[in-house]
């Protein structure tokens, strides 16, 4: 055994608590698992909750600890994105190269199998029992029904806060001097709806594609479900012309839904209802530091690192911190001071770049997709990353389809941009931009 075995709590049994819950356990520590929540296992959906989007640093992080084949037969692989552009045919655009796909997955049906895949390991949980504060030092933590009622004290040895954006670990660290905080909010919020499958159980779009709906300033996507049905995110800014605010009716809904959407919307369930049934959601990137305290609590996760998810990569990174956790754990064993050093001095620098990659795809999406000369370089890239694969890998392929750190992803990525901006200024880019005149400009470049 390379760590003496130690008690430990893990706050939050979402994600990256359980899968944290499942490495810890395995270095043979003792693990309590709290969540404010009821065991998610008792609750019936159909699959057709939330989807998100699982790419290589996260099945990589599953691979590890034996279980990536069992999650893989509750994943989709989209290997491709349709685009469903107005006035256009349907089209495809390959993700990467051959066999390189991003898997669809439903968060519930997995978070299920995660918490399954902990509790047969020997970890236990304890269901609705929300965490309200928690002593640094001591690694203790209370619980309680409700701020004010009695709580309950538990004593462990080290403490792990998974609890998501809006941490209560983290909350206590942040009333700690020399601790850095920050929280964006964009203007921009989501709404979730759902186009249920054919009778035959079949799915009414291509189910290996993710699916977009690009609109400027708003945009739809859906992913497919095992069932046979899409879950559809709207995203669109709060406020403005066409916004959230704007749209208070059935009439305007569908008036809306006509306009923007004609192609897809009858396929959407219930549209109207669920439009104001279902709630519009916010999204935030939450940048933090330290992430650890002394030998005794460390933040994982969403609570250390919160990012918008137009990278499709929150979980992904959430999972890369476990992976490499561990790895620093194998080479300092019981030091947990300065595995915890490492970690958050290792990790900080990738999160702080998928934030900022994250945020940069947003404002391309929202606001760069109807710039031509925005469109010309990304088409000059395009064409001259399939004439030399190796020479210019696209930041998405980086991102999603490597385990490379993200920081190299951004730093390379910035590279490529500087490089852009001076073939930008070439004259007559309009008409030569195929040619092999700047193709040669590109090699000399780099
Ligand atoms: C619209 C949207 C789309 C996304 N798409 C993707 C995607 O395609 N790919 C991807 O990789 N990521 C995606 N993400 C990000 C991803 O959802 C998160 O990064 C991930 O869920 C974080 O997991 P977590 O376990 O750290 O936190 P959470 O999932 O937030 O889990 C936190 C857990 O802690 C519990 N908890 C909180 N406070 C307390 C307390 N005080 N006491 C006890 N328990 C507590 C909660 O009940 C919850 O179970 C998306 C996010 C959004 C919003």
């Amino acid at each position: 055994m390379i760590q003496t075995s130690k008690n430990i709590a893990i706050i939050g049994s979402g994600l990256v608590g359980s899968l944290l819950a499942i490495y810890l356990k395995k270095l043979g520590h003792d693990l309590t698992v709290f969540d404010r929540r009821s065991d998610i296992r008792n609750i019936q959906f159909s699959g057709r909750s939330i989807n998100l989007a699982m790419s290589n640093r996260g099945w990589k992080a599953l691979r590890e600890v034996h279980i990536e084949d069992e999650i893989k037969k509750i994943a989709i692989p989209l290997d491709k994105r349709a685009m469903h552009v107005i006035g256009q045919e349907e089209y495809y655009q390959k993700y990467g190269r051959e066999g390189e796909a991003i898997w669809s997955i439903s968060r519930g049906v997995l978070n299920k199998k995660m918490i399954d895949l902990a509790e047969n390991a020997g970890v236990k949980f304890r269901f609705e029992e929300k965490v309200w504060d928690i002593n640094l030092p001591e690694a203790k933590i209370y619980t309680g029904d409700t701020e004010k009622s009695a709580w309950k004290e538990y004593q462990y040895d080290m403490v792990f806060g998974c609890d998501g954006a809006f941490s209560r670990v983290r909350h206590k660290m942040q009333r700690r001097s020399r601790f850095d905080y920050s929280q964006d909010f964009i203007d921009v919020g989501y709404k979730e709806l759902t186009i249920p499958p054919n009778s035959d159980g079949s799915h009414k779009l291509d189910k290996y594609s993710f699916h977009i709906w690009p609109r400027g300033k708003f945009m739809l996507i859906a992913m497919p479900n095992l069932d046979g049905s899409f879950t559809c995110t709207l995203f669109m800014p709060f406020e403005g012309e066409v916004s959230f605010e704007n749209i208070k009716t059935k009439e305007q809904a569908k008036l809306f839904f006509k306009t923007y959407f004609p192609n897809v919307r009858k396929e959407i369930e219930n549209l109207t209802g669920d439009f104001f049934k279902n709630p519009t959601s916010a999204m935030v990137t939450m940048k933090c530091y330290p992430w650890t305290y002394w030998d005794k609590v460390a933040l994982v996760g969403d609570s250390a690192h919160a990012v918008v998810p137009f990278y499709g990569q929150g979980m992904n990174a959430g999972f890369e911190d476990i992976y490499e956790l561990n790895r620093i754990i194998h080479k300092y064993g019981n030091d947990w001071e300065a595995i915890f050093q490492e970690y958050q001095k290792e990790r900080k620098p990738n999160a702080d770049a998928i934030a900022e990659l994250s945020y940069r795809n947003f404002i391309e999406m929202s606001s760069k997709t109807a710039d031509p000369r925005f469109l010309l370089q990304k088409k000059i890239e395009k064409h001259f990353a399939a004439k030399h694969p190796n020479k210019w890998i696209p930041a998405y392929s980086r991102v999603t389809f490597s385990d490379r750190p993200y920081a190299e992803a951004l730093a390379i990525g910035d590279a490529q941009e500087e490089i852009m901006k001076k073939i930008m200024l070439l004259p007559n880019i309009e008409e030569k931009w195929g040619s092999v005149e700047i193709e040669n400009k590109i090699l000399s470049l780099l």
